[in-house]
């Protein structure tokens, strides 16, 4: 295989930038374009610290520190070096032609973590842990793909698929040798086999629900008419959060989305840019706008100035949220005067009612109490990295489920073992392409390319 080289720092001005190279004449190319302070023999687990200097030219590039990595025992499971150098893109990128021009080739967007995978030293679930890990947007989810990364969903898969496996040899045996005395697959010992893989695989299905929330977010709406406090609200919200992630898909303040990370709890919350608009122009935040905000959105939080009698807009607002996943936050709190909260129509709702004041930022945290009870979020646990996040594992899951149970309805319906034995191996299969054991090169080389180059 050919040495790959390639610039594994973001783009941009920084501290540092680092070069990478992997392959079998890694240490040959290095040796070329490296001159150490102390010429000493090249090992692996050393750093040395030198100049990169263009062997034509005799130009010095940059003074760095190269770290060595020797086979097997290195990210790729190849020889690998990494240059250290200052962080400016020219002199990163000079570095790196120099290594081209001496013998390596730029590396493909995830070739390093391919290497890894192919080298045996991860399995395709572990490499896909890199991605997640690389983007995750909340701590929860970038410990849950920790987890995944030192193989705990793999180990989880490799027991469902030893079950199934130990099962198949049995049945192989009892077709391939019927003259033998091996004891034939009775109809019972397979239907055990086949219910305790699918409680198995059922429970990483019971995750994805887990899963959609660590990964995205509970998709909220702030809802209410002009004045109620939404934008107060959104404000004091994102003051509480320190680690806000503001996503800017487009250039329109319109296509703005603010993820905000509320102790481990992601929620994203849509439409801020309309809520932020109303502030401007107050009219253009009406009825129509919430009920899309509503409709895009997995949770509501419908907010009413509790000073002033219901309008006719608040009990529209009020139907539109009745069906909804919504918490009733009544605002203005500190003016005591609430005359909203003995309401009936605001009670008939049966919904969580919170009484705060956006604008002394009081109450705030009982909202988010109130949303931990809705989601049960105290109750996902990242640290055993088994909740599925990954849209790929979750597809083979699926169909792995299904393969089970046509397999325990053949048997059920006391259809010939081989036939039941071809159920098995699909649903072998779909749990090999999670791991990557049944998994075929074009599908490889499509989940690679996700990944950013120099990784
Ligand atoms: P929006 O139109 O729903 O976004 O409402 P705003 O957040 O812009 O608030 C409307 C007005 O109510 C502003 O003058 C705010 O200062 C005021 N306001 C918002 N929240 C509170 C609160 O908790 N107490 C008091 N006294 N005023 C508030």
């Amino acid at each position: 295989m050919s040495t790959i080289a390639a610039i594994s720092t973001a783009p941009g001005v920084g501290g540092i930038g680092i070069i990478r190279l992997s392959g079998e004449e890694a240490f040959v190319i290095i040796k070329k374009v490296f001159s150490p302070q102390n010429n000493s023999k090249i090992e692996g687990y050393k750093i040395k610290y030198g100049r990169i200097v263009n062997p034509k030219t005799k130009e010095i590039i940059d003074e760095v520190l190269v770290s060595f990595f020797k086979a097997p025992k290195s990210y790729t499971t190849e020889d690998m070096c990494e240059i250290n150098s200052h962080g400016g893109n020219v002199i990163i990128q000079s570095i790196l032609n120099v290594c081209l021009e001496n013998g390596a080739v730029l590396a493909e967007p995830g070739e390093f973590t391919k290497r890894a995978f192919l080298g045996g030293r991860i399995d395709l679930a572990q490499a896909e842990a890199v991605v997640d890990i690389i983007n995750a947007k909340t701590k929860a989810e970038a410990i849950n793909s920790e987890k995944q990364l030192e193989g705990y969903l793999s180990k989880r898969i490799k027991e469902i698929r030893k079950i199934l496996i130990e099962l198949m040899v049995d049945i192989e045996a009892s077709i391939d040798y019927p003259e033998y005395d091996v004891e034939e697959v009775t109809k019972e010992a397979s239907g055990k086999s086949l219910k305790e893989a699918l409680v198995l695989v059922k429970k990483l299905e019971s995750t994805f629900e887990e899963g959609k929330i660590i990964k995205e977010g509970i998709r909220t709406a702030i809802v209410g008419t002009p004045n109620a406090g939404k934008s107060s609200l959104l404000n004091a919200i994102l003051k509480e959060d320190r680690a806000i992630v503001t996503e800017i898909e487009g250039t329109t303040r319109d296509l703005i989305e603010e993820f905000v990370n509320i102790k481990g709890i992601p929620l994203k919350i849509v439409d801020t840019a309309g809520i932020r608009q109303s502030e401007d122009l107050i009219e253009q935040i009406g009825i129509k706008k919430s009920l899309k905000a509503i409709n895009n959105s997995e949770l509501v939080i419908a907010i009413f100035d509790s000073t002033k009698e219901l309008s006719k807009e608040d009990l529209e607002i009020l139907e539109l949220v009745r069906n909804k996943n919504a918490i009733i936050v009544l605002n203005k709190e500190d003016l005591n005067n609430n005359i909203v909260e003995t309401d009936k129509r605001i009670l008939e709702m049966g919904k969580s009612i919170i009484k705060i004041s956006a604008l002394k930022n009081e109450g705030i945290e009982d909202i988010y109490k109130e949303i931990e009870k809705m989601f049960n979020l105290n109750e996902i646990n990242v640290n055993d990295g088994e909740i599925v996040t990954n849209t790929r594992h979750k597809e083979h899951i699926r169909k792995s489920i299904e393969l089970v149970e046509q397999a325990l309805e053949e048997i059920n319906n006391n259809m010939p073992i081989d036939v039941t034995s071809i159920s098995i191996k699909q649903a072998l299969e779909q749990l090999g392409k999670i791991t990557g054991d049944s998994v075929s090169e074009d599908i490889i080389k499509e989940i690679f390319l996700k990944f950013c180059l120099g990784k």
